[in-house]
Parts: structure tokens; sequence; C-alpha cells
């Protein structure tokens, strides 16, 4: 059998294992990129270098390895079908979701996800500025790459050095002026996203003060009131005991500080020509019927002045033409992993997704490694039951156009 795996990310690396696994089956693993890994290589900070290790568990080598290659662009979904049994698409979340706020395109005003792929080295981020010339900088999300971002700002960039960071980021950060860095999240803590080990780890570090606002602990909504949604597991406990503890303690006068701000939403970026600050509004949080949090303004408006805004919302997956796509989930809808069409659920014979394409952008890299597990148990069932069509032997004339550059 032989396999094409759209997307060299966790998602395709661990589908590529599984299906390795087993003899006589074969895999061309395609890229956009022209370095494999996706995230693990663009997205994880340079200071988790044991992270980045993953990827030598990607068996890329016992596979057809095709870097530079587009799906949808350089080659379609048909004619991958026509050499392959089978495609997987890995893609992938590659879209920012937006703020929708007036300013968002002020210069200075940027995506999470470019700042990080710019000290990445991902080259389509090659040659970017960012004005690190202020001393303060907002970032507006609460998930685990908000963190990174503002560990990566406040850390001395000596302890940078050693990494795999970027040369041009790492001279911009050398030259940074910014001091402080304001995380924004427009729920209350027991609801952010980020990972409580993450935030644990930046709380211990000596060099960087972690300050927290008590007042902005107690959500004027919630009244501490537990939700249907389980925010009110053991782990939300500890986190909750973590920052209380963060809240607590007074600042060290450590030359870099973070500052988590809850319960509080950007309304307005701010700046004549370039970013000068963020208008916010302070949220209270109700559970609604289906026992999700939701954050509405109380009326009680701030402005937090700043030079650089980072927008760290969440992401979304984009179309391959030809495959059906759910614009308002931003995955292809699937069932265990077997594209489908979304009005009829009539499965798209060949094609499967794995990974943040076929789930959505939630979770870390492991969490991959179940997903595509379960598509490529889907697939071999199909295959073992001859409900996937014998594609044209391999052809050595079959290319697809590589990208330029
Ligand atoms: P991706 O990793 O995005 O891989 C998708 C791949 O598909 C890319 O290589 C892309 O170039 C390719 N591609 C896209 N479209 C096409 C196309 N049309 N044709 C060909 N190729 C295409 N998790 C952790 O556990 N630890 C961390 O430290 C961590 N840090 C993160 C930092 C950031 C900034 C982000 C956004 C996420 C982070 N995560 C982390 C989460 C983790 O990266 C994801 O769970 C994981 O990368 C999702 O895997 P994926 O394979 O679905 O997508």
């Amino acid at each position: 059998m032989r396999v094409a795996v759209v997307g060299s990310g966790p998602a395709g690396g661990y589908a590529a294992n599984a299906l390795l696994q087993h003899r006589n089956v074969e895999v061309d693993v395609y890229d956009r990129s022209h370095a494999p890994h996706g995230l693990i290589r663009y997205g994880v900070a340079p200071d988790h270098q044991e992270t980045k290790r993953i990827a030598d568990v990607f068996p890329f080598a016992r596979a057809r390895l095709h870097l530079g290659v587009e799906v949808g662009k350089h080659s379609s979904h048909d004619e991958l079908l026509e050499f392959h049994h089978a495609v997987i698409y890995a893609t992938g979340a590659e879209v920012d979701n937006r703020l929708n706020i007036p300013g968002e395109g002020l210069p200075g005003s940027h995506s999470a996800r470019e700042f990080v792929a710019w000290y990445n080295g991902d080259p389509e981020h090659a040659g970017r500025e960012f004005d690190l010339s202020t001393e303060r900088a907002v970032i507006i999300g609460n998930g685990n790459v908000a963190l990174d971002v503002a560990r990566i700002l406040t850390t001395d960039p000596e302890q940078l050095a050693s990494t795999d960071i970027a040369d041009p980021a790492l001279a911009a950060l050398r030259a940074s002026r910014i001091r402080e860095v304001v995380v924004l999240g427009r729920r209350g803590v027991d609801h952010a996203a980020y990972s409580t080990a993450e935030f644990l780890a930046l709380v211990d570090r000596a060099d960087i003060d972690v300050v927290v606002d008590a007042d902005e602990l107690a959500s004027p909504g919630r009244a501490g009131q537990p939700d249907a949604a389980g925010q009110d597991s053991p782990l939300a406990r500890l986190r909750l005991d973590i920052v209380r503890e963060a809240a607590a303690r007074k600042p060290t006068g450590a030359d870099r500080r973070i500052i988590f701000r809850y319960l509080a939403s950007p309304v307005e970026i701010l700046g004549d020509g370039r970013v000068t600050g963020v208008r916010i509004v302070r949220n209270e949080v109700s559970v609604d019927g289906d026992g999700v949090a939701r954050a509405r303004p109380a009326g009680v408006y701030g402005t937090i002045d700043a030079g650089l805004v980072l927008g760290s919302v969440g992401y979304r997956g984009s179309a391959i033409a030809g495959l059906p796509f759910d614009d308002g989930t931003g995955v292809m809808p699937n069932v265990a992993g077997r594209i489908v069409d979304p009005r009829t659920h009539d499965e798209i014979p060949g094609a499967y997704a794995a990974g943040w394409i076929k789930r959505g952008a939630r979770g870390v890299i492991g969490s991959n490694k179940v997903c595509a597990n379960e598509t490529v148990e889907s697939l071999l069932a199909d295959y073992l039951t001859g409900r996937l069509e014998t594609p044209s032997p391999p052809s050595p004339t079959f290319c697809v156009r590589p990208a330029k550059g």
C-alpha cells in the first residue's frame, strides 16, 4: 500500500510512524515548508530544546520526503490519489484568529505566531521587524503560546544564545528595551488555557517577577462557583492556589516582569500611525446553560500603554481545493479521521485527516499521536476491506512541481 501524508508536523510524523509499523506500506510525506517537523521546528520555543527533540521519533528517513511542495497549489488531491491508495491531510491550523477590534492593523500590532515564527527562524518570516524599543508589551490571550512569548521577551538574551533561536531575533532581543510584559486573559484564572506546569515554571524563575493582581482572581459573575465544564477539578484548584500564591508575593525588583491580568478584554488598539497602547474593559464571567463560561463586559474601562501588542487567540485550519472544509470550526469534517461531506456525511474515498486540521487547534504535541493512530486505523481498516481504489503503479516520472526558492 502507498500512502501520501501531507504535512510533516507531529500529526504527519505520528501518522507516518503508525503506517510504517506495517510491512509493505510505503509513505510519501509532502510539506510546503522547506524543512520538516511543522510547529516543532517553527512553533516550540527555543528554550524548550527537549520538546523539539520529540521530532527525532518521526520516521522520515524511512519515508520519501518531498519538501517545498504545497498540496492544493503545486499538486492536487486527485494527482496524489492517482499514485497512492490514500492521502492523509495533517496540515495543521496555520491561520491566526483575529482580535477584530479597531487598531488591529497598526504597525506594532502583530499575531504572536508571527513573532514566534520569526524568533524560530521560519524563512517565511525572515526579515520581519518587531519594535522592541518601548518598555512594555501586551500579549492578548491566555494559552501556552502567550506564556512562551512573554518568557522569551523577558529572558536575559544571553540565556537564549546557546539555543537555536534565529540570529536576527537574538540580536533584536539583545537590543530590546522591553522590561514589562502584560498578559491579558478575558476570563478568570480558572479558565486560562495555559498549563499549570508552564505557569509554575515562570513563577519559579528568580530573574523574572511574576505579578498578579489579587482583585482580578475573583470573577464578579461567577462568585467562585464551579461550572459544568469541569473547571473545579483538582488540577484547576491547584492552579488557582499557585496563582494566588503568586499574587501574594512581593515583587523582588527583578529587571524584568510579567504581569498577568485576568477578566480583561481589549476593545481597541490605540495609536496614531503606530501602537501606543491598548484600551481594555473589565469582564464578568457567567456560565451559560451548556456549562460554557462566557466573559461579558462589565463596563469598566482602562488603558495600558505599550509599543508592542501581540494577539494570541487561537488558530484555524485552511481548506484544500476539492475537499470539504468546515468554515465555522476551521477543520476538515471527518469521522474518526475519514473526511466526510458535511451535508451528506458520505466519506470521501481515500481522504483522511489527522492532527489540528482534524480536531481543531487544541492540545500538545503528544495529543496528535492518539489522533493520528485513530486515523491510520480507519485507513488500514478501509484498505483491508477493499474500500480503497488501487492506484497507478509508482511512476518515475511522477513528480510534483517544486516550490520556488
Ligand atoms: P503542524 O505542526 O502545524 O504541522 C502542519 C504541517 O503541514 C506544517 O509543516 C505545514 O508546513 C504543513 N502544511 C500545511 N499546509 C500544507 C499544504 N497545503 N501542503 C503541504 N504541507 C502543508 N505543543 C507542545 O507539546 N509543546 C510546545 O512547546 C508547543 N509549543 C507550541 C508553540 C506554538 C506557537 C503553537 C502554535 C503550538 C505549540 N504546541 C506545543 C502545540 C503543537 O505544536 C501542536 O499540537 C502540533 O504542532 C499540531 O500538529 P499538526 O501536525 O496538526 O500541525
